[in-house]
């Protein structure tokens, strides 16, 4: 059972969970809870690190943002040995929780269950973990990205082969788009992996990304639950399981997206490979890639990558043009983008979904500046201020208020 943020808030929030977490055990369930910070507290947290430089020690970085999972974690199990439940608390590396040494973005290497499973067998019911935390084999604490205590939740589900694997956040479940942007969303029964991982990717937070490869890799059976409201969630499960099969599934956005064109490069093999290594060598996260027909011998390429790399990824084209066969004539930045994706498996077999949603968005007069297509997801970039109208025209042009709870 993982509890996020909001379920946490306060003593008062940690108590419902606390509860839910006994009916478990009063089922005869022994349980491994996962917690994130109370709500606010990794914000501040990188708030305060960045207060003292921009150019932190990542190491550093880590030991701080993973130490609102402590605080929950320790309260946690406070709460549940105050209703006679036998449960402590675990962090990170007392697991030990194993992974690589990306500090701040640390991937789960291995997870040695021993010390957990010797707990159990001598009486423990609960483990309550503190979310998001690893240890590299420096023997640092790292963290596993934002969003990662729902990484850590599944992990623990995998290497345990837990029977279930409950994420309980502050919404029904999964949705047909972030129920924060229409009130038309509608809760969905079932999702499967593959879609949930496209969601997440494209910007849906209710899962981390690397959580939902994760449940894919080890048939996890992972459901996404409102920690206040009783309710079934939502199933992430495999696409043959699901009972109601749609076209598109869901919407998603990203609002911190930007458009960047080196207008004039050569037409000639070799050019992209430099534009791209610049990019790669500055780490920039390049996402969507287009380049025109030439004329005259000169082509435009587009990407997009988040707002927050344009400056480092303009300066390093800059820098590329030190090398006398690079050049292009002008880089146009245009820092106000926001990517709308539609999701669907249905995508593989009907054809018109891009058809259906071109027209709809351009009847609102939204212009599409860059689109991109997966086998089940298409993906446009728009100007970031039409972002909420274009979620709601393609909700309503998806009919995804028809889709089945
Ligand atoms: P937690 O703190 O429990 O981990 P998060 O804030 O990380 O919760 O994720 C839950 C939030 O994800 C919701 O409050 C909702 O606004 C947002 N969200 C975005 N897209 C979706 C979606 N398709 N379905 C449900 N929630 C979504
Ligand atoms: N507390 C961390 C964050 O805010 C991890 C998590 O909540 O999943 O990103
Ligand atoms: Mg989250």
């Amino acid at each position: 059972m993982k509890f996020g943020g909001t379920s946490v808030a306060d003593l008062s929030k940690m108590r419902n969970a606390a509860s839910r977490i006994q009916s478990e055990v009063e089922d005869g369930n022994n349980v491994i809870v996962t917690v994130s910070a109370m709500a606010g507290t990794t914000n501040k947290l990188i708030d305060k690190v960045k207060e003292i430089s921009s150019l932190y020690d990542a190491r550093e970085y880590d030991a701080i943002v993973s130490s609102g999972e402590n605080v929950s974690a320790g309260l946690m199990a406070l709460q549940l040995q105050s209703m006679g439940i036998n449960a402590r608390s675990w962090q990170g590396w007392q697991i030990p929780m194993k992974t690589t040494d990306h500090h701040s973005n640390s991937r789960i290497e291995e997870i040695d269950i021993e010390n957990l499973i010797k707990k159990f067998n001598s009486g423990m019911q609960v483990a309550v973990v503190a979310g998001f935390q690893g240890i590299s084999s420096n023997s640092r604490i790292t963290t596993l990205g934002r969003g990662g205590s729902d990484t850590t939740a599944v992990a623990l589900a995998a290497a345990f082969k837990a029977d279930l694997c409950d994420i309980y956040t502050d919404v029904d479940g999964v949705f047909t788009t972030d129920p924060r942007i229409t009130e038309n969303a509608k809760k969905l029964a079932q999702i499967s992996y593959e879609e949930m991982l496209e969601l997440a990717s494209l910007g849906a937070k209710v899962l981390q990304t690397r959580s939902v490869e994760l449940a894919m890799r080890y048939k996890v059976k992972l459901r996404v639950l409102n920690s206040f409201v009783e309710g079934s969630g939502t199933l992430v499960c495999d696409e043959e399981d699901i009972m109601e099969k749609r076209i598109v599934s869901g919407i998603t956005c990203s609002k911190d997206e930007a458009k960047l064109t080196l207008m004039g490069i050569k037409d000639k093999p070799g050019m992209a490979g430099m534009v791209f290594d610049c990019l790669s060598k500055a780490n920039i996260n390049v996402d969507m890639i287009i380049q025109n027909i030439s004329d005259d011998g000169l082509t435009d390429v587009t990407f997009s990558c988040p707002t927050s790399q344009v400056d480092v990824a303009s300066q390093a084209l800059e820098q590329g043009k030190s090398n006398e066969n690079f050049n292009y004539s002008k880089l146009v930045v245009d820092k106000y983008v926001a990517k709308i994706s539609i999701v669907g498996i249905g995508m593989r077999s009907h054809s018109g979904v891009a058809q259906t949603m071109f027209k709809a968005l351009g009847q609102e007069n939204i212009n599409i500046k860059v689109i991109s297509t997966s086998e089940i997801k298409i993906s446009v970039l728009i100007d970031r201020k039409y972002l909420e109208l274009a979620v709601q025209i393609l909700h309503d042009a998806f009919e995804l208020e028809k889709a089945q709870n």
